[in-house]
């Protein structure tokens, strides 16, 4: 999916020197993105870079101390979280947050309540997540993590959104759910949809991406076409290690991306793009 990045025309989705605090905390330090239309913008990075911070900052869920969000041009920093949904943002959030005691089709039913008019209805849900039909009057506390991930993604889906905002849809799942469910994203980009997703799963995030950005501690230290970066220089950025070429993070003095020396933690076996993967516990 590396298809050449629009350089011209408005992106669909902006975001500008965005700054975000929690509390005393500057989770966000002028965080920049332009994702353009049809796109899979993927943000990288560990825990506690920021990552969902941006996403919930874009839905409208945390206000920004400073810095903008462009929505088809227009300013959204000010406009509520429901208005954004209606205009057409759409988010999967952490942990799927779907009604437990409800079946799935009423978490579906939820997302359709104020859906836009488009391709969108509960049974091209239905259509794409093929187990899912006979399931419908389930409880979804009773499905299995891949399953409700999927029943999240498909009430996002019906509300019509222009972007879908992914908050780690890998999170908590076995790599092969994971696999599987990422394999949807063709089908869904297919309907005229632009995404930006957040990934711990870094190999999983370059498999997709159209465009990258890493993100270390509020930061951002890397963006950039996946196949116009290295490894190394994911690996670098995801850790907050000093650039090829530079000094070693481990010489006395030496700083990573961010000023601070990062996070310091050393790479893990097999490297960044080899193996980060989510924490926890996997599910199927
Ligand atoms: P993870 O993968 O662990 O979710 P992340 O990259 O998504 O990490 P965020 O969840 O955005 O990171 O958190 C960024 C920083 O802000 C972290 O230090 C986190 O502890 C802090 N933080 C996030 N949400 C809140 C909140 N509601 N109140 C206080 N601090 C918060």
């Amino acid at each position: 999916m590396n298809a050449p990045r629009p350089g011209n025309g408005t992106p669909l989705l902006e975001v500008r020197d965005l700054v975000v605090h929690h509390g005393q905390l500057r989770a966000l330090d002028r965080v920049s993105l332009r994702v353009f239309p049809g796109e899979v913008y993927a943000i990288i990075g560990a825990n506690g870079a920021g990552k969902s911070t941006l996403l919930r900052t874009i839905a409208g869920l945390h206000h920004p101390t400073e810095g903008a969000i462009l929505y088809d041009g227009k300013d959204m920093t000010k406009v509520r979280p429901e208005r954004r949904a209606t205009a057409g943002i759409a988010m999967v959030p952490e942990g799927r947050r779907l009604f437990g005691s409800l079946t799935v089709e009423e978490n579906l039913q939820v997302g359709a309540t104020y859906a836009r008019k488009g391709p969108w209805t509960i049974e091209r849900v239905y259509e794409l997540f093929g187990w899912m039909s006979e399931r419908r009057t389930q409880r979804t506390a009773q499905l299995s993590g891949g399953e409700q991930q999927s029943v999240a993604i498909g009430r996002a889906l019906v509300a019509n959104p222009r972007v879908l905002l992914l908050d780690e849809l890998s999170l908590g799942l076995a790599p092969v759910v994971v696999q599987r469910i990422y394999a949807m994203l063709p089908q869904i980009l297919a309907t005229g949809l632009t995404v930006l997703l957040v990934e711990q799963d870094v190999s999983q995030a370059l498999r997709v991406a159209s465009h990258l950005q890493c993100l270390l501690e509020g930061h951002t230290t890397l963006e950039g076409r996946p196949s116009d970066v290295t490894p190394a220089q994911v690996e670098a950025a995801y850790f907050g290690l000093a650039p090829e070429g530079a000094s070693s993070p481990l010489e006395e003095g030496a700083r990573g991306p961010g000023g601070s020396g990062g996070t310091g933690s050393p790479p893990r076996s097999g490297g960044v793009t080899g193996g980060v993967g989510p924490q926890g516990e996997e599910d199927t």
